[in-house]
């Protein structure tokens, strides 16, 4: 394949975007998912989107939240696993000093990636110093998990559900590694093992979740969380936030979620070996297939 150091072109786009829209109100910064078409699939292109967005916000005075949500049905169906727009071999703009992985071959090109792209994003987002929200409706899976888990709060409408099913490639759970954190260690095993989906109820009686309420009044439900916290003054906000990721990361979830990625890749290299497929050649209709025949087991 050409590449951009060898032909001096810039890659083709793949897809136009936006992918992501924007919108301030009554110092809140609506960020939402924009690819509805594809359960908000996360491709390379709209996570630097939404990086953008959450450097607006930042620099906007008159933010002082942010909600993160997803047009359409669901929030995010996780990464972007064959979607036309998928543009993994595309290059980059890196937020973290990370070398473009375009070129590479080997376990470097996906490790590169993912630190900058996956770990590096998450991280950078869970330490914004405004508030976050996340206005979940829907399907919450894998990649969708990293989104709503690096806000403050997670407000879900009473259809929404949460899953990571990746153990099915081999891989313990999505690269951002915040499920022990997230969940009691044993409900965690749970969730990765069998991999089901697991209802808001549920996930609000678990303490994953902040609030549920019916679909049609999870908008206005999150709206006026976000404009309570508004009134707050914007440096107490900002430290209380830096506060709790203190003692989270006191907790070992950024050591934890270091080694953890590691596996993560050495079980990426192990599929890349065996199958030649980064996933074992599981994609997204592989995924959705073993979802349906569980669902049909437990029936
Ligand atoms: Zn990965």
């Amino acid at each position: 394949m050409a590449t951009t150091a060898q032909t001096g072109e810039k890659p083709a786009e793949a897809g136009t975007g936006p992918f992501v829209t924007y919108d301030v109100r009554d110092g809140v910064a609506w960020v939402m998912l924009d690819r509805p078409q594809y359960s908000n699939a996360q491709n390379y292109r709209l996570l630097n989107e939404l990086d953008d967005c959450f450097r607006k916000a930042i620099d906007d005075e008159a933010v002082k939240v942010i909600v993160l949500g997803g047009n359409g049905k669901h929030f995010s169906a996780g990464h972007d696993m064959g979607t036309p727009e998928k543009d993994s071999h595309l290059d980059r703009e890196r937020r973290d000093l990370w070398w473009s992985h375009t070129e590479l071959g080997g376990a470097e090109r996906q490790y590169v990636l993912e630190q900058d792209a996956y770990l590096g994003l998450c991280r950078r987002w869970a330490a914004m110093p405004k508030p976050a929200i996340a206005m979940v409706q829907g399907a919450c899976i894998a990649g969708g998990l990293m989104l709503a888990w690096v806000c403050d709060m997670i407000v879900a409408s009473d259809d929404a559900f949460f899953q990571d099913p990746v153990l099915r490639m081999n891989q313990p759970g999505v690269e951002y590694f915040a499920h022990p954190f997230e969940l009691p260690p044993r409900i965690a095993r749970e969730f990765l093992y069998l991999g089901q989906r697991m209802p808001a109820p549920r996930a609000y009686e678990l303490g994953m979740i902040n609030r549920v309420v019916p679909r049609d009044q999870l908008r206005d439900e999150v709206a006026k969380i976000a404009a309570e916290i508004a009134e707050r003054p914007r440096l107490g906000l900002a430290l209380t936030k830096q506060a709790i990721n203190l003692v989270e990361d006191l907790r070992g979830k950024r050591t934890s979620m270091d080694a953890v990625f590691h596996m993560h890749h050495f079980a990426h290299a192990q599929n890349q070996l065996t199958t030649g497929n980064l996933v074992g050649n599981f994609d997204a209709k592989a995924m959705a297939a073993a979802n349906k025949a569980q669902a049909e087991k437990k029936k």
